[in-house]
């Protein structure tokens, strides 16, 4: 079981991307419960409170816009200098590599993918 065209299993990879999943999970909580605590000290609805956040952010300028969404997602910024650091270490590539290992769904994969792109 050594095709390359699917990459190299790696437990390191694996651990990473498994703390990236971990990671938006627990920070869209915290953003989740933010905005609900907000919505209710407002008395405004959840749904309404999440629509005002997301168009605020949408009319933002872009540098701007990437600044918030970066500020969402705290944990991101320090995980990626560690996948950095163990890509170029190992020439390894953390989502090529790590989401066979972790048998992580492929859905979820994309998901985590998406998310990170949108950050800059
Ligand atoms: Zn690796």
């Amino acid at each position: 079981m050594s095709d390359k065209g699917f990459g190299v299993p790696c437990d390191e990879c694996g651990t990473i991307l498994r703390e990236f999943r971990d990671a938006l999970q627990r920070d869209e909580k915290e953003l989740k419960d933010r905005l609900h605590q907000t919505a209710n000290a407002s008395g405004r609805a959840p749904d309404e409170m999440r629509l005002m956040w997301v168009s605020s952010v949408a009319n933002a300028p872009t540098d701007e816009m990437h600044a918030i969404i970066r500020a969402q997602y705290p944990r991101i910024a320090d995980l990626r200098q560690k996948q950095a650091e163990h890509e170029s270490r190992a020439g390894h590539s953390v989502f090529r590599d790590g989401w066979q290992t972790m048998n992580m769904p492929y859905e979820e994969l994309l998901k985590v993918m998406r998310v990170l792109s949108s950050i800059r």
